[in-house]
């Protein structure tokens, strides 16, 4: 192999291919640059939507797209104005750049989590290569620097943003309710409070863990029948798993009680539907999935909006993350690493190389979080 070039998962949508590709080995071209050595990068649905061609385009001048947005790398290399990295730290990407309107205002002011013209790039999604592949190079402001304690879980970091930006948007939109106190130690801020967790796959359980580190009674309705892992795992970190196959929606409301908090990690709208009709009163539905098209479906829709208007309930829709969620994520996993060490680890089901991206990303290799391994 040419030592100019390294190996990259690339998608091919104009071609209809996914393959190892010769990738050109990234240098530092600016001051402010990092080079960095992946270690691992999580597979996600994200990544199998875009080998399927649902979306995801390469950066212009390319055909192929080096896809992979869940990375965790070390430092190699830092460009002299560079302050707070240095060689051998790990690092985790965040996802999504910019857009260059200068009247977008979410993306002048570093949240291009909201931006407003959709003309954002995302690394390994959409006109900018991402990491399964050896080296890249990124901009310090767009690297989190993660402690070595959590080399081996600090690929979760990425889908654990979603649960941090989801219940950062829970707060601020709670602040509507006067008595619930902002300034509660973290730990704190669930207590009293009940969460139902949809779904039991990545998204699931890492927002169950964050609901439960918080203080919430946190509760798991997921397909499966007791016993499987899944329900095994959760439980390991105390919350409750219900199977949705023999625990109805309305028997899921008696049990839990005034249901406070809906986080939605299934993507799938007819469940997500039936459980808005049993949301508490001033409760918050937090929507994280985007389920594929299909077919117009039947909703309670007279239930649903008497609900939202009687209860004073709120539904929100939450994508990307900013800097705060990834500083956040990074502190969380910390502390879910102190208490749950096992169960932490155990979300990461398989490390694979490289050679395994058929299978991961084509395949239907089951698991909660696979992760290709690069060292
Ligand atoms: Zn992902
Ligand atoms: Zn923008």
């Amino acid at each position: 192999m040419n030592s100019k070039t390294m190996r990259a998962v690339g998608v091919l949508p104009m071609k209809r291919e996914v393959r190892l590709v010769e990738h050109v080995t990234p240098q530092l071209s600016a001051d402010h640059q990092v080079k960095v050595r992946a270690l691992e990068v999580g597979i996600c649905g994200t990544d199998k939507e875009i080998c399927h061609f649902v979306y995801g385009s390469p950066p212009e001048g390319f055909e192929y797209l080096v896809i992979g947005h869940e990375s965790l790398g070390e430092v190699t290399e830092v460009g002299s104005k560079v302050r707070g990295l240095k060689k051998g730290d790990l690092v985790v990407p965040s996802v999504r750049r910019p857009c260059p309107h200068a009247q977008c205002q979410p993306c002048r002011d570093e949240r291009q989590d909201f931006c407003a013209t959709g003309d954002f790039t995302e690394r390994g999604i959409k006109m900018r290569h991402g990491f399964m592949t050896e080296f890249y190079v990124e901009e310090e402001e767009f690297l989190n620097p993660v402690p070595a304690n959590l080399r081996d879980v600090g690929v979760l970091v990425e889908p654990l943003t979603v649960a941090e930006k989801g219940l950062e948007q829970v707060w601020q939109v709670q602040k509507r309710l006067p008595w619930i106190k902002e300034n509660a130690p973290a730990d704190a801020r669930g207590t009293g409070l009940n969460a139902v967790v949809l779904g039991a796959g990545p998204i699931g359980i890492l927002g169950a863990m964050t609901l439960v580190r918080h203080g919430f009674r946190t509760y798991v309705y997921s397909r499966s029948q007791k016993p499987n892992p899944k329900a095994e795992l959760v439980e390991s970190f105390g919350a409750t798993y219900l199977s949705a196959e023999t625990v109805s929606v309305e028997e899921l409301a008696n049990q839990v009680g005034n249901i406070d908090l809906v986080y939605e990690g299934v993507g799938l709208s007819k469940i997500s539907y039936d459980v808005m009709k049993v949301l508490g009163m001033n409760g918050v539905f937090v929507f994280t999935g985007i389920p594929a098209p299909r077919p117009a479906i039947p909703i309670e829709a007279d239930i649903i909006m008497r609900n939202m208007v009687l209860k004073n309930q709120l539904a929100v829709g939450t994508v990307n993350a900013d800097r705060k969620a990834f500083e956040d994520a990074i502190s969380d996993l910390g502390i879910f690493m102190k208490r749950w060490p096992d169960a932490l680890k155990s979300v990461i089901t398989g490390r694979f190389t490289l050679d395994n991206y058929q299978e991961l990303l084509l395949g239907d290799k089951s698991g909660i979080k696979n992760v290709i391994a690069l060292d």
